[in-house]
């Protein structure tokens, strides 16, 4: 369902901010995780200024410590609903496990699933039952044709909006947290409808990469890019070395701007 030869047309998804696919960008930016109920104000408040057009945060977390910061649970959801209230910014967060998925579908416009979920077949399968478009994340060890049938299982469904993610796979390069697969963007859109993303902070891992990543991806086709920033990053409680402060954000923003025109005529 996801190739070009049973869906010839460019799959767009629509939001009251902005549209994804064929053409259409779209930026999702925000906190790793929602924290407090001043935190993701003021994240959805200065993203919106800048021009992003969704908010993101995670409020089930799924972290690699068990005893790590797991995230505000539904009190993130309706701190999320409440940014949304005020700023008009569609809502993406991640949803962790398939009993979760019609509490998070009940907050959220977009349910994210996250890289060590990406093949959790009955999380996808309940995403894909929950009417809401997905985003979904490549794994960091998956093949780009193991992506594709991980969106399958949302598709099959009988849901048709899913935005595919790339966010960084293993190799064997320390230097960054993950490794950007800027590839991933032209040859999964040779073989899907599909709108595809970059997800350069979970790739970069680090804050000084974040923008050149995001304009790789944007030069080499992506769809929308989906960002980490935190009005305070040095006291977030997940993802702190590469979250965006506002000004940082601005600047990616700026950038973003002047390249998409360009790409738009290439
Ligand atoms: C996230 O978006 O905060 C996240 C956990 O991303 P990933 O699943 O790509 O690691
Ligand atoms: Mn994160």
């Amino acid at each position: 369902l996801a190739s070009w030869e049973v869906h010839p047309e460019p799959t767009v998804l629509d939001f009251p901010t902005g549209r994804t696919g064929n053409g259409h960008f779209m930026v999702a930016a925000g906190p790793c995780g929602v924290e407090s109920r001043e935190q993701i104000l003021a994240a959805a408040r200065y993203v919106k200024q800048h021009g992003a057009q969704m908010l993101r945060g995670g409020a089930f977390k799924p972290r690699t410590s068990p005893y790590a910061f797991q995230g505000l649970g539904v009190e993130g959801l309706k701190l999320l609903a409440e940014a949304r209230a005020e700023t008009g910014l569609p809502v993406v967060t991640e949803v962790t496990s398939p009993d979760l998925v019609d509490l998070v579908a009940e907050y959220a416009d977009v349910l994210q699933i996250g890289a060590r979920n990406a093949q959790n077949f009955a999380l996808l399968k309940a995403a894909g039952g929950s009417g809401k478009p997905v985003l979904l994340k490549r794994g960091m060890s998956m093949t780009l044709d193991e992506f594709l049938m991980a969106a399958e299982y949302v598709l099959s469904e009988g849901n048709p909006q899913v935005v595919l993610v790339e966010r960084g796979i293993r190799t064997f390069e320390k230097a960054t947290r993950f490794t950007l697969d800027v590839s991933a963007v032209p040859v999964l859109k040779s073989q899907t409808h599909l709108p595809v993303w970059i997800d350069p902070s979970h790739a970069a891992g680090t804050r000084e990469y974040v923008t050149p990543l995001a304009l790789a991806g944007i030069a080499a086709g992506a769809d929308g890019i989906i960002v980490e920033t935190h009005p305070n990053p040095g006291e977030a409680k997940s993802d702190a070395a590469q979250q965006l402060p506002e000004a940082a954000f601005a600047d990616l923003m700026q950038a973003v701007r002047r390249l998409l025109p360009a790409v738009d005529k290439a």
